[in-house]
């Protein structure tokens, strides 16, 4: 079945998490640990669609054939810094995922995406990546990152964030149409600043603190 190119993930844990996590009130330690919760909710729905194939597994009663995954190859890459909240959650789930890191820091003025740290698994061709973001703004982030996975090979990317803004998605599928997003929510656009409205603020300094 091919996959919607845009999944806002409306289960209600995730719909009250998040409302909690745009609270402005909403202290450092509470952020942090509802970032990790919601990422294990949207990990969840991430990988709904890894293949699975039947093992013989003997119960305490009896043999029988059961569902396992069929050894899919993974790797979760964070852009940083705020990648890492979900990233932390995800693995978790995901615990053999391999890992790598794309650092890309916003220039303040024209909002373009620089690269400024590269770290991933060199075996990227055979890997499926979940490129995590908590904040898919106007999406040159994001660009950014898919096209360095691109260009390295990897086997497919899916792009997951907590919120979403309808010119981020726009800009990433005009580049990128078969890269599939989840969020756990589409807010209404973005700021002169290229902040998301409502969204939650800055996604790194709420969940490190720094501000
Ligand atoms: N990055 C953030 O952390 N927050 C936004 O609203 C947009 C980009």
């Amino acid at each position: 079945m091919p996959q919607p190119l845009l999944t806002v993930v409306d289960h209600p844990l995730v719909r009250h998490k998040l409302s909690l996590m745009r609270d402005v009130g909403t202290s450092t330690v509470k952020f942090r640990r509802l970032m990790h919760e919601i990422s294990l909710l949207l990990a969840y729905e991430a990988t709904r669609g890894l293949p699975v194939e039947e093992v013989a597994v003997q119960t305490p009663l009896e043999r029988g054939n059961f569902p396992v995954l069929a050894g899919k190859k993974l790797c979760l890459v964070s852009i940083l810094r705020a990648g890492n909240g979900i990233l932390d959650g995800m693995l978790d789930l995901l615990p053999s995922a391999r890992v790598g890191h794309i650092g890309l820091y916003r220039d303040p003025h024209t909002l373009a995406a620089i690269e400024y740290y590269l770290k991933l698994p060199d075996d990227l061709a055979e890997r499926d990546v979940i490129l995590v973001d908590p904040m898919l703004a106007t999406g040159n982030s994001a660009v950014a990152a898919i096209s360095r996975l691109m260009e390295l090979n990897a086997r497919s990317i899916k792009f997951v964030c907590l919120v979403a803004a309808p010119e981020g998605v726009a800009n990433v599928h005009r580049i990128f149409p078969k890269v599939a997003i989840v969020a756990a929510a589409l807010d209404r656009g973005l700021d002169e600043h290229g902040y998301i409205l409502p969204g939650l603020g800055d996604a790194g300094d709420r969940l490190f603190g720094t501000k």
